[in-house]
């Protein structure tokens, strides 16, 4: 974590993160990781997984309720130090907090549409894993092909916007604005 993500981020970006949660509700990320100096304050909080050098608990995280984190104080220092694509470039001033806004309520629309196509209490993981089933198969219902279509769409935005390609976990690095 760096000094200047220590302090609590200033309110325009705490406005744009608590429109969104996005990688906090399983949208963007599977697992965030956790130091091992932190796994003792955080056992009682989180369900921790251990890994070699670190623990993880998976997403969607039990503590985003209503797109804000219940245990902010209490957070750990990945989340802390977390900034996505979109919020760094506007800390930043590569971008103006209009495009932030923009680029947040594009994203929860696209997530909305694909949700139409998700089944009943699906999460956004399982949709993922049925996406891959859905590739492999030897045949697809338009249904299904929509569905592929619909999700690999709204990965791409994610991965335009808010996180670097692919990424299935919170990252201690601080992202890198995205060109538009
Ligand atoms: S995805 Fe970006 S804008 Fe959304 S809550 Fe996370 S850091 Fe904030
Ligand atoms: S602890 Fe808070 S900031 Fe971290 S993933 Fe959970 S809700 Fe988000």
């Amino acid at each position: 974590m760096t000094a200047e993500a220590a302090a609590d981020p200033p309110l325009l970006e705490q406005d744009l993160c608590t429109g969104c949660a996005a990688c906090c509700d399983g949208t963007m990320f599977t697992y965030v990781p956790v130091t091992r100096e932190e796994q003792a304050a955080l056992s009682d909080l989180l369900t921790l997984e251990t890994r070699a050098d670190d623990a993880i608990f998976h997403q969607p995280c039990p503590h985003s309720v209503g797109q804000r984190c219940q245990i902010y104080a209490l957070r750990p220092q990945t989340c802390r130090s977390f900034r996505c694509k979109t919020l760094y470039a506007m800390h930043k001033g590569e971008i103006d907090s209009a495009e932030a806004f923009r680029r947040v309520r594009e994203m929860l629309a696209s997530r909305e549409q694909l949700k139409t196509m998700m089944e009943i209490g699906e999460s956004i993981a399982e949709a993922r894993d049925r996406r891959q089933k859905v590739a492999q198969a030897s045949a697809r219902t338009p249904e299904e092909m929509a569905f592929l279509l619909k999700l690999t769409a709204f990965d791409l935005l994610l991965d335009r916007y808010f996180r670097d390609k692919g990424q299935q976990m919170f990252s201690r690095s601080p992202g890198k604005a995205a060109a538009d």
